[in-house]
């Protein structure tokens, strides 16, 4: 596994330091969507439970990642359990249930197996799936080992992000490998559980017409060992290497074209392929220089339904000139920029503050 220390260090400079931002006997929250995870769009609950965080937050973090905004160094092993009990009073009659802790349902450290063990016997018993996420260094035979045996089928979201070890270690200090993914999931698979894999539109430090071949190239290697992949186009979050580059004008989040251009050119590889983007249409999330609500629509429905016609149909019959102009001027720079913010930092005199 490769690391670049100089980019954790730079990361992790810009992380606060005492993170205590309870209530700690809460989630951090709790809402019901549409997804796919039983294979037909359904109402899924998410919880995001709020435990100590990630492990990788101990070294640095992902440059996107500020989940750690989200973690409580004080939680304990009882307010978890009253965490998992609150989910308990509101999940209704919902069959599906999607997990995160900003972090890994499966580090011992972060959930305590007696809290694994409560909430899959409580919640994941009344659950036909259950979907928790893990960094692959968890995804062994020993620590998955009674897991599965509660709800109907778990799926393990793996956030692999690119298939380029070198774009792991370089532009998203993941502090894994692809290797690492193949094991995990690997391993998962011959234990009876399904797979997501996570891969992340357009990390930093590359160009957006390069960022959409690496996704497509990453759902090729991963289609055959994931049940779905989930195409992430990145959002701005706080407190991260990422946020501080487009506060610079050195980074601009993917356009919405890019995101119907990955998915469609990702839709035979022999998994599903789905996008439910965060902060979509928004300045810190995948949005185009134009908002386009029909066009992130037809993403969010092609991704619950798999069938990928219409949203086709709009892509081919849109003028992609400017946009395709755009993203080959960004290509031809040695360093990404966001022109548009670029430019408005320079009108506005704050570019030489
Ligand atoms: S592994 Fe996940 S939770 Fe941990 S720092 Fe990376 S994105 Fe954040």
């Amino acid at each position: 596994m490769q690391v670049n220390r100089s980019l954790a260090q730079s990361v992790r400079e810009l992380m606060p330091g005492k993170r205590n931002n309870g209530p700690n006997d809460r989630p951090v929250s709790f809402w019901k969507e549409m997804d796919r995870i039983s294979g037909k769009p359904e109402k899924t609950a998410v919880v995001i439970f709020r435990t100590r965080g990630c492990s990788w937050y101990n070294f640095s973090s992902c440059s996107m990642c500020g989940y750690f905004n989200d973690v409580s160094d004080s939680v304990t092993a009882a307010d978890l359990r009253k965490q998992v009990d609150f989910v308990l009073d509101q999940i209704d009659d919902i069959k599906s249930i999607k997990v995160f802790t900003s972090g890994s349902f499966l580090d011992p450290l972060e959930v305590p197996p007696e809290v694994r063990n409560y909430f899959m016997e409580t919640v994941g018993e009344r659950m036909s799936r259950v979907l928790i996420e893990s960094r692959t260094e968890y995804l062994t035979g020993r620590n998955l080992e009674g897991i599965g045996r509660y709800a109907g089928t778990t799926r393990i979201a793996i956030g692999v992000e690119s298939t380029d070890d070198s774009i792991i270690a370089n532009s998203i200090n993941k502090g894994t490998s692809y290797n690492k993914f193949l094991d995990a999931a690997t391993t998962a698979r011959k234990m009876g559980f399904e797979t997501r894999s996570y891969l992340l539109l357009k990390p930093p430090f590359i160009s957006e017409l390069s960022a959409i071949r690496d996704v497509v190239r990453s759902v090729s290697m991963v289609s055959a060992y994931s049940n779905d992949v989930s195409i992430n186009p990145m959002n701005i979050q706080r407190n991260t290497l990422v946020e501080k580059l487009w506060k610079n004008g050195q980074y601009r989040p993917p356009r919405l074209w890019s995101l119907a251009d990955a998915i469609l050119q990702s839709t035979d590889f022999g998994t599903e392929v789905v996008s439910y983007p965060t902060a979509g249409n928004r300045e810190r999330g995948v949005h185009n220089d134009e908002p386009d609500a029909n066009l992130l629509e037809l993403i969010v429905q092609a991704s619950l339904n798999q069938d990928f016609g219409e949203l086709k149909r709009y892509f081919e019959g849109a003028d992609l000139s400017a946009y395709r102009q755009e993203l080959e001027a960004e290509a031809a720079q040695p360093y990404q920029v966001d022109f548009h913010r670029m430019a408005n930092k320079i009108s506005s005199g704050s570019f030489f503050i």
